[in-house]
Order: C-alpha cells, then sequence, then structure tokens
C-alpha cells in the first residue's frame, strides 16, 4: 500500500516538473533514483485526472467533505442494489375445471362427510306425492340393547342411562343384589336389556339378563306389573386343558398355535428354565402342557395356572415337571426321592466332566503356572448350576478373573464358590436350598469357553472340591412324595382336548387344587 502511495506522488512530481527524467522510487527500503521512460498517453491522461476518493473509510475523518462524499456514495450504491431486486407478478389461478353451481352441488352431493362433523352429504330427494310429512314421530314400543359394564361403574346407574325409569332401575339392582353382591361383577359383564313402551321420563325395564359369575346366570323379567328374578346355576366343567406338540423351530409358537394361553406358557419356560437349559430344546422335542381350566354351560372359559411342564424326547421323559409345596415351585418327577440324609460328592451341574482339576497349573490366558484354586466343569452355556448344599448368599456380583461369581456360606467353615456364569439367579443374603439353581453356565472373567470353574473352601483356604463329600438332606418327606406322585399320575391320565369335550360328558378330574 506504501509503494504504491509513493509512485502516486511521484507521479505527480513528473507532470510538475517535466524536465525530470528520473524517478524517485524506494526500493529495499532506500530512496533511489530510477531512470523513468516516459508514460503513455493514459499514463497522463490519468494523472491529470483529480484524485477523488470515493470509497473513503467512514470511521475517519467523520463530517468532513471526504466522509460525506463516502456516506453518498455509500448510500447511492446501496439503493441501486434495491433498485436491482426482482419484482413478483402476481398470477391469476385458473381453476382445473370450471363448474357451474349445478355441478359444484352435484359434486358435494358424493362427498362423504362424517355425520358426527354434521356432513349431510347424499343427495337430498325433494317431496314428492308419496312422501307425507307427518305432524310427530312414531315411538318404538320396545327397545332391545346390550350394555357392557365398566369398571367402578354400577349396575342402577347404567340402567338408568339406557333409558330405564329410575325406579326400575333402583328396584333391578336390589333384585340382582339379592342373588350376588353388586361389587362382585366385574368390569366388562354384558348385560342384555330390553325395555319397553316410554313412560314419563323413561322406559319400563321389560327384561334384563346377565352373567355377573361364572357359574351363574341371572333373569329380570316383568310379570303381571312386576319384576321377577330368576337365577341359572350354571354347571362347570373343571377338566383341565392339556396341550401337546411338537417343539417345532420355537416352541413358543408351536406351543401358541396349539392354543397355550400366553401366562401359562410363559410359566411353562420358566419351570423349564429351572430345570433344563431351553438352548437344547430340538425341534424334534415334543411339548406337553397342563393347566387349570374352567368352562361353564354357558361357554364361559377360565385358564388359569400351569400345574404340569413335560418336555420329551424320542418319547423318553426330558422333564416332568410338576407343582409341590406352598410357594407352588416347580419339581421334576425324576428328582423327587424320598428324603434321606445322604453324604456324597455333589456336583453343581449336571452330567458334568471335570476338564481342569485341582491344584498347580499353567493358565491358558495368564500364561504362567498357579493354584488352580477349583475344578472346571464342562457344561453347555446356559446350563443351569445348582447349589450343593443348603447356604447362604455371600456374593452374586461379578469378582475379577472368576466372572460372574457366586459364593455360598455354608456353615462350620465350609463355602463354595462358582465362576464364570453367563447370568445369576439369586441376590446376595439369599437362602438357598441344595440343588436350587444358583446361575447359568457361561464364559464371563478370564475364561476361553463356557464352562463352571467350581471352587470349595475349607476355614478360608481351597480345597479339592473331589475330596470333600456335603452331607444334604435330599428329596421330600414320605408324605409329600406320595402325595405328589398320586397327583402326578392322577394328571397325566387327562386326555390332550378333553377339556374341550361336552361339559359334564368327559372324564370328570375335577377340583385337582
Ligand atoms: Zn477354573
Amino acid at each position: 500500500m506504501l509503494w504504491s502511495r509513493i509512485e502516486v506522488e511521484q507521479a505527480v512530481v513528473w507532470r510538475e516538473g517535466a524536465a525530470a527524467s528520473m524517478h524517485l522510487r524506494m526500493l529495499t527500503g532506500d530512496w533511489v533514483l530510477v531512470p523513468e521512460t516516459p508514460p503513455g498517453r493514459w499514463a497522463r491522461l490519468r494523472a491529470r485526472l483529480p484524485r477523488v476518493d470515493f470509497a473513503h473509510d467512514l470511521s475517519e475523518d467523520i463530517g468532513t467533505l471526504r466522509w460525506w462524499r463516502g456516506l453518498a456514495v455509500m448510500v447511492a450504491l446501496i439503493l441501486a442494489a434495491l433498485g436491482m431486486l426482482p419484482g413478483h407478478i402476481l398470477l391469476d389461478p385458473a381453476p382445473a375445471m370450471r363448474l357451474d353451481a349445478a355441478a359444484q352441488e352435484e359434486f358435494r352431493s358424493q362427498m362423504i362427510a362424517p355425520l358426527a362433523t354434521g356432513g349431510d352429504s347424499g343427495r337430498h330427494m325433494g317431496a314428492t306425492r308419496l312422501a307425507l310429512a307427518t305432524s310427530s314421530a312414531p315411538d318404538r314400543a320396545r327397545v332391545q340393547m346390550v350394555a357392557t359394564l365398566a369398571p367402578g361403574d354400577s349396575l342402577g346407574r347404567l340402567l338408568q342411562r339406557a333409558g330405564a325409569l329410575s325406579g326400575d332401575a333402583a328396584r333391578a339392582s336390589e333384585l340382582v343384589a339379592g342373588a350376588v353382591p353388586l361389587s362382585d361383577i366385574a368390569g366388562g359383564t354384558r348385560l342384555d336389556i330390553v325395555l319397553g313402551a316410554r313412560a314419563g321420563e323413561g322406559r319400563a325395564l321389560e327384561r334384563l339378563a346377565l352373567r355377573p359369575r361364572f357359574d351363574l346366570d341371572l333373569l329380570l323379567s316383568r310379570k303381571a306389573g312386576a319384576l321377577g328374578l330368576e337365577t341359572h346355576a350354571l354347571a362347570v366343567d373343571q377338566t383341565p386343558l392339556r396341550i401337546r406338540g411338537l417343539a417345532g423351530p420355537s416352541l413358543y409358537r408351536s406351543a401358541r398355535a396349539a392354543g397355550a394361553p400366553v401366562r401359562a406358557l410363559q410359566q411353562y419356560l420358566q419351570a423349564l428354565d429351572a430345570h433344563i437349559s431351553l438352548d437344547e430344546i430340538q425341534p424334534t422335542d415334543s411339548f406337553d402342557l397342563i393347566l387349570t381350566y374352567r368352562r361353564s354351560a354357558g361357554g364361559s372359559v377360565e385358564a388359569g395356572d400351569l400345574l404340569y411342564a413335560g418336555l420329551e424326547r424320542g418319547g423318553e421323559p426330558r422333564a416332568r415337571l410338576m407343582r409341590c409345596g406352598s410357594a407352588g415351585q416347580f419339581y421334576d418327577a425324576s428328582g423327587m426321592n424320598e428324603q434321606r440324609a445322604t453324604s456324597s460328592l455333589m456336583m453343581p451341574v449336571a452330567s458334568a466332566r471335570v476338564t481342569s482339576g485341582f491344584g498347580m497349573r499353567f493358565h491358558p490366558i495368564l500364561g504362567y503356572s498357579r493354584l488352580h484354586a477349583g475344578i472346571d466343569l464342562g457344561a453347555p452355556y446356559g446350563s443351569p448350576i445348582y447349589a450343593v448344599a443348603d447356604g447362604t448368599v455371600a456374593w452374586a456380583a461379578p469378582h475379577g478373573g472368576h466372572g460372574n461369581y457366586v459364593r455360598l456360606e455354608h456353615g462350620n467353615g465350609f463355602a463354595t464358590g462358582y465362576g464364570h456364569m453367563s447370568r445369576f439367579a439369586v441376590s446376595p443374603g439369599m437362602m438357598v436350598h441344595a440343588g436350587q439353581v444358583i446361575g447359568y453356565v457361561g464364559s464371563t472373567g478370564l475364561s476361553t469357553g463356557p464352562h463352571l470353574h467350581y471352587e470349595v473352601y475349607e476355614g478360608g483356604r481351597p480345597v479339592d472340591p473331589m475330596s470333600v463329600h456335603f452331607t444334604v438332606r435330599s428329596g421330600v418327606s414320605s408324605g409329600e412324595m406320595v402325595a405328589f406322585k398320586a397327583k402326578l399320575a392322577k394328571l397325566l391320565l387327562v386326555r390332550p382336548g378333553a377339556a374341550l369335550g361336552r361339559i359334564g360328558g368327559g372324564s370328570d378330574l375335577a377340583p385337582l387344587r
């Protein structure tokens, strides 16, 4: 910038002192005389023009002539820019079709508009000689309707809303209350209502039919001017519902397709999961569910809790689980033994094989030898892990290289540890019984594949689990076992589909629970 200003000033000097042929320029910081070629015609013309500063910096020399000139230039430029803005042309919208009033009315009459929003669509026919105006609309002599009792609603209010006389509604409530407490009538109960001719502010109640209870039908009807109540007890069939079928690609879907209710099926899968690994169910296995089922002669059906959960493979039972005890837990019939105290080597997983024993060994992941403080039991991923003896859960959380780890205290200085679990079935502080599922086999922590790392501690020191025999009380009392077996045998007599036959015609295996 500085350079160009000097050049301009020198040009002015040159014009005034026309004799000078040398040009003073600043080069590399020093003033030097440079021989100058005479400027051309355009340069001379330009030098003669007054040097006017049109683009003045408006923050400097405010109020001077230069400043006002700069401001005027700026305003002029803005106005010029605004003047070049494109304008808008308003187009006249043309309709797609030109319709006269009659054609528009024709179209409108064919529109469908909700009546609720005041639609008056449809062609309105003018009155002809065949249509006669009446002075009043005729009233129906009889109104029949079906109403559903909403939760929290009362029978009397419902009848009044339906149009019954308040006196009749009160009398009907009174009569129904005599047969069944009104508060016991569940929401969703259907009422068949017949109302008679209009009388004052409502209609007389002619007939009312409802099923307030699974096994009871009520019928109110008007006889000789007064409402009377008839009760009909319905025959109830309690044959349990048995559903069997092939597991197929998805046991859940197959059982649902076979008609198993969701709740019973969930209980089935939960019960099964506690005894076998659900991952090992094969498409050729067959499931066997028995659940409580009640039907009334009126056609009402109630599906209840699961009674029996079975799984068969190749005709052989893989699991036969039935509820036992007050807690309603499922027990496997094959694992049901008469109670006795045995001292035996207890294994925490079924059909376990020891893949790595107790003692010094070269650790496959850490890469050096150290004490293997337990034994490794090979088992498929997800297999249930059972407590080897009664005890208390002292730890059930991740624990370093152990991964998901459960530690049980069994008293007398004995403790057991279970490592690399995929998931827990207990939480710290819980009491567990021998044989109870505490978790599932996995490969968490320092592990190369699914297995159970099982430890036994005596007085705080690890000992070889293969050397410790736990004294366990297994099985149930002989009385309980006899009852369990008898109940199971009776339950297994239920034929699949027996609960769907004629009421009172099937085998009567009634109240099992
Ligand atoms: Zn191990």
